[in-house]
């Protein structure tokens, strides 16, 4: 980086530091080998967007918004709260970026989460979720997904 007091070309990193919300900046305290004097940077990590893969093999850039709004038309009338509806979008977007290899994942495996989510949450919801935003190949695959309710219901 260069001096902005002399131009010098380069400028040495005497301190670094991570800061802002979540940890997404890093000050750093530089100093000038030509004129020595010091001079602080405040870099943003850039975060890249997941690209979301669709069945069809469309890819678009991961929307947390789209998560929100298919919970909220999932959980419609629902005894669950807006804090938890938060929470769960939260939950699902560190999935999604933490599972995301070379920056892409399928919307199958978005809805995934977004169904463990649901499942934890509101079986009702569950249910609305899986039936709208799953496409599901086959009966067995269906069954496969639901079948941790009736696990649930055969141990009350
Ligand atoms: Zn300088």
């Amino acid at each position: 980086m260069t001096c902005p007091f002399c131009q010098h070309p380069s400028t040495r990193v005497v301190d670094s530091r991570v800061t802002g919300p979540q940890g997404g900046g890093i000050r750093r305290r530089r100093e000038c080998p030509e004129c020595e004097r010091r001079f602080s940077t405040l870099e943003r990590i850039e975060q890249r967007m997941p690209q979301v893969v669709k069945k069809d093999g469309r890819r678009e850039t991961f929307d947390v918004n789209k998560v929100l709004q298919g919970l909220q038309v999932a959980l419609r009338k629902r005894p669950v709260s807006s804090v938890w509806v938060q929470s769960a979008v939260q939950r699902i977007e560190q999935c999604v970026f933490s599972e995301a290899d070379k920056g892409e994942i399928s919307t199958h495996r978005v809805g995934e989460f977004v169904l463990s989510e649901l499942l934890s949450v509101d079986r009702v919801a569950f249910l609305r979720f899986a039936s709208v935003y799953q496409e599901f190949n086959s009966a067995e695959e269906f069954m496969e997904l639901i079948q941790p309710l009736l696990t649930l219901d055969s141990e009350e």
